[in-house]
This record gives C-alpha cells, sequence and structure tokens, in this order.
C-alpha cells in the first residue's frame, strides 16, 4: 500500500529539539551521494520531499518527516564525504551519536550502500557500532538498477562474505532503485508491522 501522506516536520541540529518520541521513527543514514534522499522520494512517493543533494555532505541536520500520521521517518546527514576537517566529523559523530542514544522509539535503522562501490570500511565500521549498542539496523543497496542481475549478485556475496566477519548471519538487506521504485514495497511491508507490535 503507498503512503497517503507524507509532511516534513521539523529540521535541526540539536536530537532535544527532535519531536516527541510519540510515534515509532525510522532512520535512514549512508554516505554522502548513496542515494538517500531519492530513496526517501521513492518511499513517499514523493518528487522532492527530501532534497537531492546538489552539495554532498553540506547538510548536517536532522530532519523529520511524518508518514500517514502514524510513524516518523528520519532522515539523517550524510556521512563520509571528503571534503570536510576534523572538526567538521567530529560534530557530525556528536549528532548522529546523540540521536542514536536519545530515541526511545527508533524502531530500525536504515543503512544505505551504494551497490555500485565494493564495500567500504566506513560504511561496515558504521554498521558494526550500531550492532555493538544492540541498534537494530537493516542494510539497504542503492541504485541497483545500474547493476546487470549477474553483477548485483556477484556483489551481494562480496557483502555476504564481508557481513558474516563480524556476525553469524548477514543484516536483513533491502534491494532498491529510486530510478524503478525497486524495493518500495519491501521497506515499506518491513515497516507496517514493527509499527503495530
Ligand atoms: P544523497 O546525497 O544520499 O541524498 O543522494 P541523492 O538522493 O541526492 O542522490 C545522489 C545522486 O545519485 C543523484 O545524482 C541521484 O540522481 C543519483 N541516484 C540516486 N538514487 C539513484 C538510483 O536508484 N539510481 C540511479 N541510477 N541514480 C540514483
Amino acid at each position: 500500500m503507498p503512503v497517503k501522506q507524507a509532511e516534513f516536520i521539523v529540521s535541526n541540529s540539536d536530537p532535544a529539539l527532535c519531536p516527541a518520541p510519540d510515534r515509532p521513527e525510522y532512520a535512514f543514514i549512508g554516505r554522502s551521494n548513496v542515494g538517500k534522499s531519492s530513496l526517501i522520494n521513492m518511499l513517499t512517493g514523493r518528487h522532492s520531499l527530501a532534497k537531492i543533494s546538489g552539495k554532498p555532505g553540506k547538510t548536517q541536520l536532522i530532519n523529520h518527516f511524518i508518514i500517514d500520521n502514524e510513524w516518523y521517518l528520519v532522515d539523517l546527514p550524510g556521512y563520509g564525504y571528503a571534503q570536510v576537517s576534523k572538526s567538521e566529523r567530529e560534530k557530525f559523530a556528536g549528532l548522529i551519536n546523540g540521536y542514536l542514544t536519545s530515541r526511545p522509539n527508533l524502531l530500525c535503522i536504515f543503512v544505505l550502500v551504494d551497490s555500485r562501490i565494493p564495500p567500504q570500511k566506513l560504511d561496515l565500521d558504521f554498521m558494526i557500532n550500531l550492532g555493538d549498542r544492540g541498534l537494530p539496523f537493516v542494510i539497504v543497496f542503492t541504485k541497483t538498477e545500474k547493476l546487470g542481475v549477474t553483477k548485483l549478485q556477484a556483489m551481494l556475496e562480496t557483502y555476504r562474505a564481508r557481513l558474516l566477519e563480524t556476525w553469524e548471519e548477514v543484516p536483513q538487506w533491502f534491494i532498491t532503485s529510486a530510478v524503478t521504485a525497486t524495493g518500495r514495497e519491501e521497506i515499506l511491508d518491513f515497516i507496517r508491522p514493527l509499527n503495530d507490535e
């Protein structure tokens, strides 16, 4: 079932100013340019709910949207942009950690990775950190329409092997494309039952 209603609520750089944690919440994060804004727009069926970034790495805000008056979708800032200073990186880490530790209603973090790029330490370290802290997360492979079936399967196998170095089972993952809307139903079908628990 498609999203009926999607509204922007607030952007802020202080986790204390996020909306009251009165609804289930799902956060989306990944490297700058991974396709996060495009995925959010695809999921919600809106062309420009999240801004497709012209300048990667520049938005350091936590963006809350309310979906169908039922759950919060949170667009977290992109990480790993090469051209930011050490102090900006530390500010970013503080912001994300502050957010992750202050939302009792956060049911799952969607960690986006670009399916065309081999597993990156930065993404794996981020997932390991979530796992160590007992924060539930799933992986979202983006831009998959760019790969043929064979290349996509090979990439998934490579990922599987890397993830199994850390976990006994691979975390759940979703294959997506903002261009073809692949993965939309799967992600929404994953979110909705969790809302009812
Ligand atoms: P963000 O920085 O993570 O929010 O990434 P954006 O959504 O702004 O996308 C970064 C770039 O990747 C843009 O040029 C998008 O058009 C492109 N992009 C995003 N999703 C897809 C996708 O599913 N397929 C393809 N081919 N390109 C995509």
